[in-house]
């Protein structure tokens, strides 16, 4: 059984699926990894620590998938990546259910079994695999940085020989989990923090962290398995008109709000921005799906009326060596799940094996990256 963990190729993209950590773990497993050179240097993961850990290191994407029976990656692989794929091998990646027909067409031609973080399903007995979790935390806990950073206000409340200094007031909007760990960070920096969700389940966790939940005159409509539901756009009308005056008292604002599959609430709209103070922040964590924010500019920061918002994609990267070793960890979970013996093993009857394996001889196995795919194929 081997293992092959190649270097990441997207643009900003620091992480890697392997840390020296997770290797003795794979080798437990029965298996051999191999790390293409200079793959885990920007998660501050040198080849020596990789190797003196237990790894082969191969010159190259060639030599690392040559022999390849499990490919490790933590974006999905590019078309040309996709090609050099062992014919028959299996790949574990963040794979969402919008991944563009040309990829899907490779991979099934290839006969891949592709594992997609995206489908791991969110029960207690996947929790060590939900990529999606750790990753969403890291991106919480940098999106506060981030906005800290560029505030020119201090977070916490100062009382000096020249006067006391307020504190910064922090909102964040979806308390999930990368807004639970915003609401943690903040109040860590000393910030007076307020947060709103759909899910009113949040209201404990949100009031444990030392935020005040706020309460909107609003009846959301629930969702299934901890997720929101897509609201209607009268109900978004009446929460941003209930919303926009928490926006606008706010230094800080960090938007996390998301439903799977679907495009980003707007919950942020032009008018409440200018009305917002000179030299506020907005960081727009759900940037990537449309964002929640009417400003926002996806990989970009501007500045309209002297608010800044940064719609910058892939946070989690920019945290490369925690977030690797906690995606190596999920990527190490999966494995243990599906090898048996150094082999192989693909129980379908299996509720995580069968959520999560999104391609299986030659057949796209889940229904939403069928259905998306056919609509990529109509529209191309
Ligand atoms: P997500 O990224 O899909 O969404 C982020 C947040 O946005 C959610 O809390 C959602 O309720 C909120 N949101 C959606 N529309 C909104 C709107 N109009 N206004 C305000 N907020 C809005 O969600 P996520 O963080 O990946 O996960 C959500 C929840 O799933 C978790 O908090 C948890 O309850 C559950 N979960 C369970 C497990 C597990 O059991 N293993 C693991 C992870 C998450």
């Amino acid at each position: 059984m081997r293992v092959a963990v190649p270097s990441e190729t997207v643009d900003g993209e620091r992480r890697v699926a392997v840390s020296p950590d997770s290797i003795p773990r794979l080798k437990s497993l029965g298996a051999e990894v191999c790390v293409q050179a200079g793959a885990g240097v920007e998660a501050s993961f040198p080849d020596t620590s990789l190797k003196d850990a237990g790894a082969q290191i191969t010159p190259d994407l060639a030599s690392c998938l040559t022999g390849a029976d499990l490919i490790c990656k933590v974006q999905p692989p590019s078309l040309a990546e996709a090609k050099a794929l062992p014919q028959g091998s299996a790949l574990i990646s963040f794979l969402p259910t919008s991944t563009p027909v040309a990829l899907l067409n490779i991979l099934v031609k290839r006969r891949i079994t592709a594992f997609s973080f995206e489908l791991v399903p969110r029960i207690s007995r996947a929790q060590a695999m939900d990529a999606l979790s750790s990753q969403a935390s890291i991106g919480g806990y940098k999106a506060v940085l981030m906005g800290a950073d560029r505030l020119g206000k201090i977070m916490p409340l100062q009382m000096t020989a020249a006067g006391t200094i307020p504190p910064a007031r922090v909102l964040v909007l979806g308390a999930g989990v990368a807004g639970l760990q915003a609401i943690a960070t903040a109040r860590r920096l000393g910030a007076v923090v307020e947060a709103y969700d759909v899910r009113t389940a949040v209201r404990e966790e949100v009031r444990s962290l030392g935020a005040t939940f706020v309460e909107l005159e609003l009846q959301a409509q629930e969702g299934e398995g901890g997720y929101a539901r897509e609201q209607s756009e009268e109900f978004l009308a009446k929460q941003r008109e209930l919303i926009g005056q928490r926006v606008q008292q706010s230094d800080l604002v960090v938007t996390t709000a998301a439903i799977p599959g679907r495009r980003s609430p707007l919950l942020v709209t032009k008018e409440m921005v200018e009305g917002m103070r000179e030299g506020s922040v907005l960081v727009d964590l759900a940037a990537e799906g449309g964002g929640n924010c009417e400003l926002t500019v996806a990989g970009e920061e501007v500045v309209v009326h002297g608010v800044r918002i940064v719609g910058l994609r892939n946070l989690p990267a920019m945290v490369a060596s925690t977030s690797s070793s906690m995606f190596a960890r999920n990527v190490a979970a999966v494995c243990a799940h599906l090898i048996k013996a150094g082999e192989l093993v693909l129980d379908l009857e299996d509720e995580i094996t069968k959520a999560s394996c999104a391609i299986h001889n030659g057949e796209i196995r889940n229904e939403r990256m069928r259905e998306a795919a056919m609509e990529d194929a109509g529209g191309s």
